[in-house]
């Protein structure tokens, strides 16, 4: 199966998940990955928010903004690398997702990382760092890349809270930029 076929079937299954589920209580609303399928770097979020659960796109609100801008200071264009969240769905009042939540959700996200088989992942906030490479205090570990199983994992911080809190634009633009020369080396 090509790997147009595989992320669609994988999709349209994730996609019923709340109308499987006992106790859903995310959006019903699915919000897929976005980007190509044999881009070399995935960026991994939390979940959708409010604009996303709309517009059934991930990151075309304010964090989004701040995120291409981000991507445009790594030296890449957002329509060449595959963008998602760990949960795809919008959690009501923004809420992080819970454990079980995460639980549900992680065996796609695992899938949708084979079948795109990036160098590199962008893990973007703390939910992601912990779900994909179990990295805590993503404060004092920003900016680093990791190595597992052949791919290269970065640690960062979630445009959000640099959107909330200013004084973390810098810290991530300046992680972006050095990003850009680690990313000439992989
Ligand atoms: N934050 C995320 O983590 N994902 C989105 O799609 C949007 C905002």
């Amino acid at each position: 199966m090509n790997k147009n076929n595989e992320i669609r079937k994988l999709n349209l299954e994730y996609s019923k998940l709340p109308s499987i589920s006992k106790e859903w209580d995310l959006s019903s609303r699915f919000v897929p990955g976005e980007g190509p399928l044999n881009a070399e770097i995935m960026l991994v979020g939390q979940a959708p928010g409010r604009n996303e659960d709309i517009q059934l796109r991930p990151f075309i609100g304010t964090s989004g903004k701040f995120l291409d801008k981000l991507i445009g200071l790594a030296g890449l264009e957002r329509g060449n690398v595959y963008i998602c969240s760990v949960v795809q769905f919008f959690p009501p009042e923004n809420r992080i997702p819970t454990d079980q939540e995460v639980e549900m959700c992680k065996p796609f996200l695992l899938r949708q990382i084979e079948i795109v088989n990036p160098k590199l992942i962008i893990m973007l906030g703390s939910l992601s760092c912990k779900t994909l490479a179990d990295v805590e205090q993503v404060s004092k570990n920003h900016g680093k890349m990791i190595k597992k199983e052949n791919v290269n994992y970065f640690v960062s911080l979630h445009p959000s809270a640099a959107v909330r809190i200013r004084t973390k634009m810098p810290i991530m633009e300046k992680d972006f930029r050095r990003l850009k020369q680690q990313i000439k080396k992989l």
